[in-house]
């Protein structure tokens, strides 16, 4: 597949790459200056400066990329390597560069017959050819529900769509960098190495949740294959950064239904695809699942994601649940902070979670009778620690749970707005700070003060996420 007639199209997809330099992504020694200039040559068209001449781009030039790559991400925009860029820097990604704000490939790049062909040529070792085949067809089913296209797997010929396994430099201009950092590459439509992906063969690449999930990275680096770039929204999938999500249910996001309908138009289904869409910090509608503390942090949950707003820092972000706990599912209903014994513990239906800092504790999940709740309870709306116990809201009612005698108190369960007046509708999330309870109820919070028992404030939900409305 590879000619030297294919050059012109590999320079247009591959800005120069540091090929010559040996990178060594998780190595911590490595200097900041030169992981900020290898990615800004690799994904943003900073211009190679070459090995011993790291300086020549003036610094307003990398200044002004690193400003453009900050804004891709959703970073502050300091024009600063700072920790948050370098943390982002470091992250496993897709080899293709990052197009400013534009989804759509410049030209346009598209196939111009809808029933593609592909062929595997080179697989890996790590999973069976039947394993690599499954994760290859589902990534190619999730493109053909949301578009007129088809894929079909050919054994010999040529494919539109030739799929390998490589190591190293491979013979087209963009060589992988061993384990981590780059994961695959993939070309725009066009003749011959057009449309092809290749997987960094240095990868460790699994089925399931464990780095790296070939399914996953397939169904992304085809998106290139197909026309599509990289996507500035986190939940897409055509974000560049590796997130795992659960391949089982996976459903294509709503931006990339979008971005292959732009090329390709509708689905010939008679019924239109439609996937889910990355909640948007300042959505005036925005309502959270649930919401704890953890460590002086606090964490929002909602849907598959969750905000985690640091006490120090201004910005907040936005993260996958699976990101963080892979063994978590999505939809976390209910949440609070056991600071005695320094644990978090998550609900979802019947079921909870304790995390220590990052980690699940073993043993989980267990059953929420463990706290003594009546068969009839099988989920929590919202939960908070205050003073040694745990206020359980369900429905319009609460219970409090004694955490040193480890039982449900009598009287209980109460009804919420005889004992907290003022908080009439559903308690979506609930947490406690500085001695107020924080309600949140759709898109609005009550401040309830412990002290002087009654509301002092009504709030937009988000504010706590940085938005202000005039
Ligand atoms: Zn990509
Ligand atoms: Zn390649």
């Amino acid at each position: 597949t590879f000619s030297l007639k294919m050059l012109p199209l590999l320079l247009l997809l591959f800005l120069p790459l540091s090929g010559a330099l040996p990178v060594h992504w998780e190595s911590p020694e490595e200097e900041p200056t030169q992981v900020v200039q290898t990615y800004l040559e690799r994904f943003y068209q900073l211009p190679r400066s070459g090995y011993r001449s790291v300086r020549r781009n003036s610094t307003s030039v990398i200044v002004e990329k690193l400003k453009e790559m900050q804004r891709f991400f959703g970073l502050n925009e300091t024009g600063k390597p700072d920790e948050e860029t370098l943390e982002m820097m470091r992250k496993p990604r897709c080899g293709v560069p990052d197009n400013g704000d534009f989804m759509l490939t410049p030209g346009n790049p598209k196939w111009e017959r809808t029933n593609l062909t592909y062929r595997i040529t080179r697989y890996t070792t790590q999973l069976t050819q039947a394993e690599v085949e499954t994760a290859i067809k589902k990534a190619f089913q999730v493109w053909m529900n949301a578009s007129p296209l088809t894929f079909t797997k050919i054994s010999e010929g040529e494919p539109d769509i030739n799929i390998a396994f490589f190591q190293g430099d491979h013979g087209d201009n963009s060589p992988f960098d061993g384990p981590d950092g780059i994961l695959a590459h993939a070309f725009q439509p066009g003749q011959a190495i057009g449309g092809d992906v290749h997987f960094d063969a240095d990868e460790t690449w699994t089925t399931n949740s464990n780095n790296y999930n070939l399914f996953l990275v397939a169904a992304h680096e085809f998106g290139h294959s197909l026309g599509l770039s990289h996507s500035t929204d986190p939940g897409a999938l055509m974000y560049p950064n590796y997130a795992f999500r659960d391949p089982s249910t996976y459903t294509l996001p709503q931006d990339d239904i979008n971005g292959i309908q732009a090329i390709y138009g509708p689905s010939s289904n008679p019924v239109q695809p439609t996937g889910p869409s990355t909640p948007t910090a300042c959505d005036p509608r925005l309502s959270f699942d649930a919401i704890a503390t953890l460590r002086g942090e606090i964490l929002f949950f909602k849907d598959k994601y969750f905000w985690r707003r640091h006490p120090q820092l201004p910005e907040v972000d936005l993260n996958f649940i699976s990101l963080f706990w892979p063994a978590l599912p999505n939809g976390i209903q209910a949440a609070y902070e056991d600071p005695d014994k320094d644990l978090v513990f998550l609900f979802k239906g019947s079921q909870y979670w304790a995390l220590s800092g990052y980690d699940i504790e073993p043993g989980y999940p267990k059953d929420i009778s463990d706290y003594g709740f009546p068969s009839s309870v099988r989920a929590i709306d919202a939960a908070v620690y205050y003073r040694g116990e745990t206020y359980f809201f369900v429905n319009n009612q609460f219970w409090r749970y004694d955490n040193k005698r480890q039982s449900m108190q009598t009287g209980y369960p109460k009804n919420i707005a005889s004992i907290f007046p003022g908080i009439e509708s559903r308690v979506d999330a609930v947490f406690q700070q500085n001695h107020f309870f924080l309600f949140f109820s759709g898109p609005r919070y009550y401040a309830f003060d412990l002290s002087a028992h009654r509301i002092t404030r009504i709030e937009r939900s988000n504010k706590w996420l940085n938005c202000r409305y005039s």
